[in-house]
């Protein structure tokens, strides 16, 4: 596995207590120990409710842990394409939401003086081509149509050449696990309690209590909320949103000179660019060249995201490299809210796309509004059982065709196969043996680990990915390790066993 450089400030550390809570009767059960599931469990939790978290891994486990940890005011979806689909008051609210889940995050770090690396920054869009400083006019108007800040500027720190460019000042940057160690003390503090290693795979309602259970663990609460970025399972929301993987590296200049902003370009796939300080040692983080999980190749991301380095700046060596995975909303705006299809007080948050630091943090806020009773203005918005705007149906479309190919073609064997004897040691691939499709990877020592391809959550076949040695679904984008146990739902179940 690769890690960030977040990740060995595991807040797992700054534990005091990971309690055992069969039997007890929660307020509210959180499922995930993410930036979203710290935010609404400690909301919650301070208006004096009894809250628990279930986290499958550890806390920051998730893509809290892999994320580039910039704190904007503008979005993926741009405001243009929010007001499309959604109306000038849809456009104003997600600003808002963005805006406000920025702001709860400065309002933490300073009420319980979280030393995260926090810091504000000028964040700068620029325009290579006709089409992008078309496309930088719409994101300049939609932005000041709904309040947020910004103006054109002739200079920026990057060595790409560009044709015009856009500044927003007061963005920000942090790092993510120092900030969700910070939420996790203050929710321990508060009397919250976390059960790390405990994979919730069903919930069930029984006389409106939510019974979650995972292993031998079942919890009782009035309240449950997936804070999972997917809810595990099959579900409405798979085939609402498109799991994507995203790639960063962090690297030392020759030059010792490390830009002071947060720079994005208009690319598709985009490049982003900013500086960290870890451990003492200036770096560059730059990352982008996201595909849908399991289609793009992880070695060649890497490798086009390391020539793109090279092409613009003097590397001195390369400190950390990593991925992780984000999902595309089928309309542009989040799902946060009553869970389609589930008991009442079953809730969820997802479909971020690359700004789950904000909208993470404003979930937290309307989720503990909702399970408190007292609604929010975000409610009707960001509810997951909306009906999509026409508008964005042939993005949906788009976004989910290849998922209808999945599920037909890995039925009828359609992908290429292989022979085991061809697969080298550190290498995986689904092969096929006496007409039956097998996961293997062959491990250092010349050990085959054969699994069931069939990816225990909808029934698609894995993907390898030579890069994090993991095997991931093209479909939800479940992902397994190399034994067959869950890293990233939606699936709660491990890939089976089969013998090469
Ligand atoms: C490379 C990359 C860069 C990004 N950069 C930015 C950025 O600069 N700014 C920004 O705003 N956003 C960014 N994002 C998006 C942002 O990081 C995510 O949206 C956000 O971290 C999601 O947080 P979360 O708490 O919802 O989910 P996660 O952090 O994934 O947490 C979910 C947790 O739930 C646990 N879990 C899952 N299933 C179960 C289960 N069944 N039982 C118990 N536990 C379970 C997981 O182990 C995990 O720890 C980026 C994403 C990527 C991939």
């Amino acid at each position: 596995m690769l890690e960030s450089p977040w990740q060995k400030y595991s807040p797992a550390a700054t534990q005091k207590e990971n309690k055992i809570a069969n039997g007890k009767l929660f307020d509210c059960l959180i499922i995930g120990g993410g930036i979203t599931g710290l935010t609404t469990a400690l909301l919650f939790q301070k208006e004096g409710k009894q809250t628990a978290i279930a986290e499958a891994h550890t806390v920051g486990f998730g893509t809290t842990g892999g994320t580039s940890a910039h704190l904007n005011t503008f979005a993926d979806t741009t405001y243009a394409e929010a007001e499309s689909a959604f109306g000038e008051t849809g456009a104003k609210l997600f600003a808002d939401a963005i805006g406000e889940g920025f702001q709860l995050i400065k309002t933490n770090i300073e009420d319980y003086r979280i030393n995260c690396d926090y810091t504000s920054k000028t964040g700068y869009l620029y325009a290579e081509n006709e089409e992008e400083v078309k496309q930088l006019s719409d994101i300049y108007q939609s932005a000041l149509k709904v309040g947020v800040s910004v103006q054109y500027v002739s200079d920026l720190p990057t060595p790409v050449p560009f044709k015009q460019a856009l500044a927003f000042d007061g963005q920000g940057q942090f790092h993510p696990l120092k900030y969700l160690t910070g939420l996790t003390k203050a929710y321990i503090d508060a009397g919250g309690v976390i059960m790390e290693h405990t994979l919730i795979d069903s919930v069930i309602t029984k006389d409106g209590v939510h019974i979650a259970a995972g292993g031998e663990r079942e919890l009782q609460a009035k309240a449950v909320v997936y804070a999972t970025h997917m809810p595990p399972n099959i579900n409405v929301l798979n085939f609402e949103c498109a799991p994507y993987r995203s790639y960063v590296m962090a690297v030392k200049l020759k030059s010792g000179q490390y830009p002071d902003a947060l720079i994005y370009d208009c690319q598709e796939p985009y490049h982003y660019v900013r500086t960290h300080i870890i451990d003492g040692q200036e770096l560059l983080l730059v990352g982008g060249l996201d595909h849908k999980t399991g289609h793009g190749d992880p070695e060649k991301a890497f490798a086009a995201l390391e020539k793109y380095i090279r092409d613009y700046y003097s590397v001195s060596s390369i400190k950390y490299r990593w991925s992780s995975q984000y999902y595309v909303p089928a309309d542009g705006l989040p799902y946060i809210g009553q869970m389609p299809l589930a008991a009442t007080g079953v809730y969820c948050a997802t479909g971020y796309n690359g700004n789950g630091m904000m909208l993470g943090s404003i979930a937290g806020q309307i989720l503990s509004d909702l399970v408190a009773g007292r609604g929010s203005k975000y409610e009707k918005l960001f509810n997951p059982g909306r009906i999509k705007p026409i508008d964005s149906f042939s993005e949906f479309v788009k976004e989910n065709a290849d998922v209808a190919y999945h599920f037909v073609a890995d039925r009828f064997g359609l992908h290429e196969t292989d022979s085991l004897k061809r697969l080298e040691k550190g290498q995986g691939k689904v092969v096929e043996t006496d007409g039956q499709k097998v996961a293997a990877y062959r491990d250092d020592d010349g050990v085959i680990h054969a699994l069931n391809p069939v990816c225990a959550h909808a029934g698609c076949v894995v993907s390898w990915n030579s890069e994090e040695k993991s095997w991931d679904c093209p479909c939800h984008g479940a992902r397994y390790d190399i034994d067959g146990q869950v890293l990233t739902g939606p699936a709660t179940k491990p890939l089976a066993k089969n013998q090469p």
